[in-house]
């Protein structure tokens, strides 16, 4: 006989451990990780920042509507602050100047935060940049680091607190639905609940090909990130994440060390992605090209998948063409600052089938991001 619960979560990434640990508030929850440890794929492998201005309005709305939560940290929920400053500056370099004006245009209506920046101001909070590599910049004082691992920690304890069950090396192999309850045959045996929530990540279109579902075309896209030293002699640590305003490439101070990324977007199926030399030479020469800084090791090296939708819209209701099979998927490059509002977005849609009041209120509805988008 299958185990039984209220609801299966498939993949425990920060998707699933968020959402899980809501849902577990008030039912019986069981959490199905294919990895021996969750977080091993997309979440473990970010660049752990928050930043208001990144994405569309809807992934902006989500970021914002989780600030509050991952600001308290309250309850015993964490350890430590999930969040920390950094700020974050959008650099323009010549040729550039359209896509700074338009930025602007699109980010200061909307968040009073946000500053103009002139070449100098820019240079004067990041020196490094090469006099001749900025024409001036948009500034997000109040974007932060997020504490990754604690958040995903958290979420895991709250959901044990709770009562809910992980189980690892879980990987679900088969999805069957039959008189209003799914079952999911895995690696650890099998699970039945009439609610079945696809976390999956990058395989999420995979798990729904299970349940016999037609794709809503998640594209996985590798991300590469390393580390290097800090230029000898200056204090980085107070410098923003700073990105050009194209996103060709970023760095940003990482616990005593600079994290770069070459901003790649290389489509591909999901799978443990690895670092590809290219994209590595590549982030440096374009780091080396816009700012002084002299890359002498590459310390560590690394890539993950950041899955989309066409529209770049987190992916967040039940399918209509089958009941109970819930989607939270296509968290692209903001799965962590958006975690909390999709997981307590995924608790509102399940039970009243509408987002939570506050999610409403800045402006974003259910329509926006349902699947029912791909079903037409
Ligand atoms: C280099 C890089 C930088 C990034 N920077 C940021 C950032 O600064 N800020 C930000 O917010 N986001 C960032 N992101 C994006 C963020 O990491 C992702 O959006 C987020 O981690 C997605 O979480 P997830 O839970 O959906 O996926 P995952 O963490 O990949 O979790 C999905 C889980 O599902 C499991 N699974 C899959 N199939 C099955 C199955 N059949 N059975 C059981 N389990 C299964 C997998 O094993 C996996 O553990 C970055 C990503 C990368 C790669």
């Amino acid at each position: 006989m299958p185990e039984t619960a209220d609801v299966i979560v498939i993949g425990a990434g920060i998707a699933g451990a968020a959402a899980a640990a809501h849902l577990a508030a008030d039912r019986r929850v069981v959490l199905l990780e294919r990895e021996s440890q969750p977080g091993y794929h997309s979440t473990g492998r970010s660049a752990a920042l928050f930043t208001e201005t990144y994405g569309n309005r809807a992934i902006r709305i989500l970021t914002g509507a989780s600030r509050t939560f991952y600001e308290a940290w309250a309850d015993g929920f964490a350890e430590h602050p999930i969040l920390t400053p950094r700020g974050a500056l959008m650099f323009a370099m010549p040729g550039q100047e359209e896509a700074l004006a338009t930025a602007w245009a699109e980010l200061s209506p909307d968040d009073p935060r946000v500053r103009r920046l002139d070449a100098a101001e820019a240079r004067a909070l990041v020196p490094v940049l090469r006099a001749g590599s900025v024409i001036g910049a948009v500034h997000e004082p109040d974007s932060m680091d997020i504490d990754v691992h604690e958040l995903h920690q958290g979420y895991l304890r709250r959901f044990r607190q709770r009562g809910g069950r992980l189980v690892v090396d879980a990987e679900v192999r088969a999805l069957v639905s039959a008189g209003g309850c799914w079952t999911a045959g895995t690696t650890m045996g099998d699970f039945a609940a009439p609610v079945i929530v696809n976390a999956a990540g990058a395989w999420a279109d995979v798990v729904a090909g299970l349940a016999g579902l037609p794709p809503i075309g998640l594209v996985p896209m590798r991300r590469t990130a390393l580390t290097i030293a800090p230029p000898a002699g200056i204090d980085a640590s107070p410098w923003p994440m700073t990105l050009d305003i194209g996103e060709n490439f970023y760095f940003k101070p990482d616990a005593g060390r600079l994290l770069v990324s070459p901003a790649d977007e290389t489509p591909m199926p999901p799978c443990d992605v690895q670092p590809d030399e290219l994209d590595i030479a590549i982030a440096i020469d374009r780091l080396t090209r816009a700012t002084t800084i002299e890359v002498a090791r590459v310390e560590r090296k690394w890539a993950g998948l950041r899955s989309f939708v066409a529209d770049k819209t987190t992916v967040n209701g039940f399918d209509p063409l089958a009941n109970g099979f819930f989607w939270l998927a296509g968290q692209g490059g903001y799965g962590i600052q958006t975690a909390e509002a999709m997981a307590r977005g995924a608790v509102s849609l399940i039970e009243r089938g509408e987002l939570p009041a506050d999610i409403r209120a800045a402006g974003l509805d259910a329509a926006t991001l349902s699947p029912a988008r791909f079903r037409s």
